[in-house]
């Protein structure tokens, strides 16, 4: 049935299940995907049902084709609703800027074990593998990211400053990876971590297993200030992952290890090295499913160690500018809601929170998809009102407004959008 054109839908989301995420009910992407009321199996007409003996990692809300969002009244697709009235559901500006389609993808991710050491290519490197091996790489388009936490999230993100490096380095059982500083001399650059690196991903099995079993026989006391960490999330990564798998050494030796309470962020740039650790989050990214892997994963989904280093881009060099801080904003009228600015084009993300019989007027602008994570709000557009409860996701037009007036537990919604 041909959906008629309104100003929001409610919308029917899918959750998939990598083995990283959390089990059963103990996952909030599936908590939140069975009230959602979400699809399973081969689309829209089978509810989604939590099997508690299964992982459930990543719900998606949008449009992407791997994973789409049904419109919960009538079933169909929001790409193909978005593909006849474009114009009027996504706005002038967003058609000629990105197509007939959501330029953004959020997602709530639960994680119980690391994701693949990662970065996603920028545009120009995009376009050239997806031209090469398009089964592999679906899209021509860069995928800058940021990850909210939902939950106490763990995650690596960029590489530490470049002397905290160099001081670990200068251990024994790390020297041999200390090619990059030796080849410019005293001072260590980003070029020399570069190659640092790529010798890490490019080491033999019995090299990185050898090397990994000597920083476990170290003391504590060898890891201080920035490297503090090192010694018990070493031990975790050694349960879940080969000794063999370079992703530790990169992580732990020259990477950021960052611990996000509930509503902090991060930004991921194109072509930034990032792994998620463990926690509950709301992701969103620019459209494309474009990921070069290295690590935390068996070595045949490892990608060429020269190709990844190539890109590698050097921001953030430091733990505190991984951070992407809340403003106000505009968009906003009773200021009980706080935007994460990216500096993309393709999203902005807003947090509405809201006491018991709290209001909230919210203009986006462009179009949007909203999910409530938590308590649930009276939503009035134009004239007609629903009822916001946890885990529903909607699909909001450009141009529409929305006043909301929490209940009793209040509300805690997230609205991504394009500006
Ligand atoms: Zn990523």
């Amino acid at each position: 049935m041909a959906t008629p054109i309104a100003p929001y839908y409610q919308l029917k989301c899918g959750c998939n299940q990598y083995p990283w995420g959390k089990k059963g009910s103990q996952s909030l992407a599936a908590q939140l995907c069975a009230k959602t009321p979400g699809w399973d199996g081969d689309g829209p007409q089978t509810d989604f049902q939590i099997d508690e003996g299964k992982p459930y990692a990543e719900m998606w809300m949008g449009t992407y084709p791997t994973l789409p969002s049904y419109v919960a009244s009538t079933g169909e697709n929001l790409q193909d609703i978005l593909d006849r009235n474009s114009k009027e559901l996504l706005g002038d500006r967003v058609v000629t800027k990105f197509g007939h389609t959501l330029p953004f993808l959020p997602k709530i991710l639960s994680i119980a074990k690391a994701l693949p050491l990662q970065l996603h290519p920028n545009k120009k490197l995009a376009s050239q593998l997806h031209r090469e091996d398009p089964s592999a790489f679906t899209d021509s388009n860069h995928k800058p990211e940021i990850a909210l936490a939902l939950t106490e999230f763990e995650a690596f993100c960029g590489f530490k400053p470049l002397d905290s490096i160099s001081a670990i380095l200068k251990l024994a059982p790390f020297e041999h990876f200390s090619a990059g500083m030796n080849t410019y001399g005293q001072r260590f650059t980003d070029e020399g971590l570069r190659k640092t690196v790529q010798s890490i991903l490019e080491a033999s099995d019995e090299t990185i297993k050898r090397t990994f079993e000597s920083l476990r026989s170290l003391p504590d006391s060898a890891f201080t200030g920035r490297d503090a960490h090192i010694p018990q999330l070493a031990s975790r990564l050694a349960r879940d992952f080969s000794p063999t798998d370079p992703g530790i050494l990169v992580g732990l030796l020259t990477m950021n290890y960052v611990v996000l309470e509930p509503g902090e962020c991060i930004y991921i740039p194109a072509d930034g090295i990032h792994a998620y650790i463990a926690g509950d989050i709301i992701e969103c990214m620019a459209r494309s499913n474009n990921v070069l892997n290295t690590g935390f994963c068996p070595k045949a989904e490892r990608n060429n160690a020269k190709q990844f280093c190539s890109v590698l881009t050097f921001e953030p060099h430091d733990k505190e500018k991984c951070i992407l801080k809340p403003g106000k904003t505009q968009r906003s009228k009773e200021g009980r809601t706080r935007m994460f600015e990216t500096p993309t084009r393709e999203f902005n993300l807003l947090e509405t929170a809201l006491g018991a019989g709290e209001d909230e007027t919210l203009d986006p602008g462009g179009p949007a998809i909203l999910i409530a994570t938590k308590g649930s709000a009276m939503v009035q557009v134009n004239n007609e009102v629903f009822k916001l409860s946890e885990g529903h996701v909607y699909f909001v037009a450009h141009g529409i407004q929305l006043s909301l007036k929490a209940e009793a537990l209040g509300l805690l919604m997230y609205t991504a959008y394009t500006e």
